[in-house]
């Protein structure tokens, strides 16, 4: 049991105890000194207590300066002791660790290694005893917080033997720069991988654009190829066109005539600009020869109505022309893409000839009309006479009405044998019967008739006695014809002259009268159908047939037909057979 102390030994003790304390207290700033002047570098020796007691160790001068020397370090730096004490650490390795300086000299270094990296430190500081290595290892500061690291070990002499220095180098930057540049590198491919995707994707566009636009640029030249083709096929059609073909404007202005329309208007290029409906070239006529009123031009009524007119005729008498030529407009309004007029395209068909040709017929109709009117009202006249005589017939009157009546059969007849003859001829079927017969007796058969009227005489002249292969009767009419026109438009020439010569491969028959000739213009135009020169029709009849015929007949043999006269000498109609 425990004696219970009295005042004065709990003095005693307290002041023990006080003593203790003093001592200590003064051990304590004697260490914290020591510490500073160490730090500081005014001491160069160090006692630490590893547990087994202190231990002491000192500096050399040299060590000195080393010290002083990694003070100034950016990097951390240590001192350890074999057993990896901290002997010694700048101020940059505590402020690395977070700590004081005091509460790190003294400790093991391996105390602020990451656990993990313990063993690697270990064997680290190990190898380093031997030689210079380096290493890197995270560390642990006092917040917790891992902080990567270079080791850079190496030996140091020191008076107690040797030490190791550790030059600590904070690879956070590095690190954090190496991350930046790993991240910026794998950005950075990223980035080139979508540049790659976005180049293969250009190049792509790029090809499929070219080849669109090349397709795109081969079309647009085949389009303007064909387009040029079918301009230069329309510039021909309008060369070569039998109508004229004329653009006008609005007021009617020729802004395009093609060669025809220039030709059929006696334009020239410079006056493609002349307005068609007020022309100063040539007056424009209605079909029946009075003025047209410009109102009623069918290119102005076009206009007014925009609406087109089709084959409406009209006749422009040109100065210096003694016929009007007749002209058939069509005439369509041309607009443009809003639907506004802009003026016209015309064509102009020159139908003169077709006018002429119709007027022909008509005279043809209303003198064949005429012409088999009058054998039919003799022939009637005659059949009348006849009857009434028939209860008390003369033997005189009855032989001249019978002969009149055989005539006019004659004539009406020969009209519509002529009728019959050009039907067939139109449709190619005037037939030849050709045999072989001597031309004397064909003569003889022509002039018989000629010779019984005994109003002319007709002479022969040169070779008859000439064996011919042709249509014995056609080649007769032929003759007949020319006998008939002989008498009928030289009636007062009471001599009329066939001839027949020889020629080196054909036979040559003329028949010449004495009459009043022919003028010269008329000449071309006797072989046309319906021809006749006496356009009065009152003087002589005739249908307009009977050279047509005759021409037609002897070009079917493969001969020549024709005529040479000369005003108030005569005519001599001619035509050769092959030999
Ligand atoms: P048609 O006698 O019925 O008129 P033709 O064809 O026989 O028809 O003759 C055509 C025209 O030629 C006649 O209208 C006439 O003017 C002219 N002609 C024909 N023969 C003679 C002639 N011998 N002398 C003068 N003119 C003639």
């Amino acid at each position: 049991m425990e004696s219970i102390k009295t005042y004065d030994d709990l003095l005693t003790e307290l002041k023990v105890l006080q003593q203790e304390m003093e001592e200590t207290r003064f051990r304590l700033e004697e260490a914290t000194d020591t510490i500073e002047a160490i730090r500081t570098g005014e001491v160069d020796a160090l006692i630490v207590n590893d547990g087994d007691g202190h231990q002491l160790y000192t500096l050399k001068s040299a060590d000195q300066t080393y010290r002083i020397f990694i003070e100034q370090m950016t990097e951390g730096a240590v001192t350890v002791n074999p057993d990896g004490l901290i002997l010694y650490s700048n101020s940059q390795f505590a402020a690395l660790i977070g700590l004081p300086l005091e509460r790190i000299t003294g400790k093991s270094f391996f105390r602020f290694v990451t656990e993990e990296c313990k063993e690697d430190c270990q064997l680290l500081i190990k190898k380093a005893w031997s030689q210079s290595t380096k290493g890197e290892l995270s560390l642990l500061t006092d917040q917790n917080k891992k902080v990567s690291v270079l080791l850079s070990l190496t030996t140091l002499d020191l008076d107690e033997g040797l030490s190791l220095s550790v030059i600590i180098t904070d690879l956070t930057e590095q690190k954090e720069t190496q991350n930046l540049l790993e991240q910026k590198n794998a950005e950075l491919e990223e980035a080139q991988k979508i540049a790659q995707h976005l180049n293969a994707n250009l190049e792509r566009t790029v090809k499929e654009r070219t080849s669109e636009l090349e397709i795109t640029i081969r079309e647009k030249t085949k389009i303007e190829e064909s387009l040029r083709e079918n301009q230069q096929r329309l510039q021909r059609v309008l060369d070569t066109m039998a109508e004229g073909v004329g653009i006008i404007d609005l007021n009617g202005h020729l802004i395009y005539a093609n060669p025809m329309a220039q030709t059929m208007f006696s334009l020239k290029e410079s006056q493609n600009k002349l307005q068609v409906f007020d022309a100063p070239n040539w007056q424009t006529l209605r079909i029946d020869g009075s003025v047209l009123p410009k109102e009623e031009h069918p290119i102005v009524i076009m206009l007014a109505n925009q609406q087109a007119v089709y084959d409406q005729e009209i006749a422009i008498q040109q100065p210096h022309h003694n016929e009007p030529v007749y002209i058939s407009i069509n005439a369509s309004p041309l607009v443009d893409q809003n639907d506004q007029l802009t003026g016209g395209v015309v064509t102009f068909t020159d139908v003169t000839a077709r006018r002429k040709a119709m007027q022909q017929k008509d005279d043809f109709i209303s003198i064949a009309s005429h012409e088999l009117k009058t054998p039919v009202t003799s022939l009637k006249a005659s059949i009348q006479l006849l009857d009434r005589m028939k209860d008390n017939p003369s033997p005189v009157m009855l032989t001249r009405l019978i002969e009149q009546s055989g005539r006019s059969l004659e004539k009406l007849n020969n009209l519509i044998n002529d009728l019959l003859n050009v039907n067939r001829i139109t449709h190619g079927q005037l037939e030849l019967r050709k045999k072989q017969f001597v031309l004397a007796d064909m003569i003889d058969n022509s002039c018989h008739h000629l010779l019984a009227v005994g109003t002319h005489q007709i002479q022969l002249n040169g070779d008859f006695n000439v064996t011919v292969y042709a249509d014995e009767q056609r080649v007769d009419q032929v003759v007949v014809n020319f006998l008939n026109n002989a008498v009928k438009y030289a009636p007062d020439s009471r001599d009329i002259l066939i001839t027949a010569e020889r020629m080196t491969n054909s036979i040559k028959i003329e028949v010449k009268d004495n009459g009043p000739g022919i003028l010269p213009e008329k000449i071309p135009h006797l072989f046309d159908r319906y021809y006749r020169a006496d356009h009065s029709g009152a003087q002589f009849s005739g249908l307009g047939l009977g050279l047509y015929i005759s021409a037609e007949i002897i070009k079917r043999h493969g001969g020549q037909i024709g005529v040479n006269s000369e005003l108030g000498k005569g005519s001599t109609f001619w035509f050769t057979l092959p030999h």
